[in-house]
């Protein structure tokens, strides 16, 4: 039976993850296990577009229980084998900008999957507009196995050396498991972070 949300409760899930097929099954079983969650809760999934890689894995795991799927690709990107065409809604933007903006104010909150470059740079952005006080949106790292580890890490660096206010660290949440990511998104009151150097 599905979860019950409040007036208040995020409707969507922005997902940024792998376009990777080259990776270890337990990434996959992590997206598969988050698409199920998602579904679950009734959330929209919000995405890539992609059908490869984590994004497929995601995606076909919402779908396969009934959830709701909007993918958003930019235009150069969408090409069989590539971008996911079951999606409910696949919204092909000009660039990756347009794209990025759309799947911004399309979500209720974000959640990284393990992934390279691409994802990294879809959750700084994130990070960023909250720094800005620009979305209060929550933004969980899924850390499966530890692989956001070395990130926290740099993050650390940075508060170490007064790059960054300490209490940005709560702009972003390290998640051990999926339930733990959830709960968070659905738990999760904006913190008053100030203006940021005025
Ligand atoms: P990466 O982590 O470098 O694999 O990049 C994945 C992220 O960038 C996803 O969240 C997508 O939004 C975007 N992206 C990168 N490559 C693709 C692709 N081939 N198809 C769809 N989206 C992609």
């Amino acid at each position: 039976m599905k979860a019950m949300l409040n007036l208040n409760s995020p409707k969507s899930i922005c997902v940024y993850c792998a376009s990777s097929d080259a990776i270890s099954q337990d990434f996959f079983a992590v997206a598969n296990e988050l698409g199920a969650a998602i579904a679950r809760a009734d959330y929209t999934l919000i995405y890539g577009g992609g059908e490869i890689g984590l994004m497929g894995e995601l995606a076909r795991s919402v779908h396969s229980r009934d959830g709701r799927v909007v993918g958003v690709i930019p235009e150069f990107l969408r090409r069989p084998g590539i971008s996911y065409e079951s999606a409910d809604e696949l919204i092909v933007t000009v660039d990756m900008r347009e794209r990025k903006a759309i799947m911004e104010s399309r979500a209720d909150a974000f959640i990284a999957l393990p992934g390279g470059f691409g994802t990294l740079e879809e959750m700084l952005e994130i990070i960023t507009l909250k720094q800005l006080g620009i979305i209060n949106k929550p933004m969980v790292f899924l850390n499966t196995g530890g692989f956001y580890n070395g990130l926290n890490q740099v993050f650390e660096h940075i508060f170490d050396h007064n790059f960054a206010k300490p209490r940005y660290r709560e702009l972003y949440h390290f998640a051990q498991d999926v339930t733990e990511a959830m709960e968070h998104i659905e738990s999760y009151e904006a913190p008053m972070l100030g203006e940021k150097w005025l």
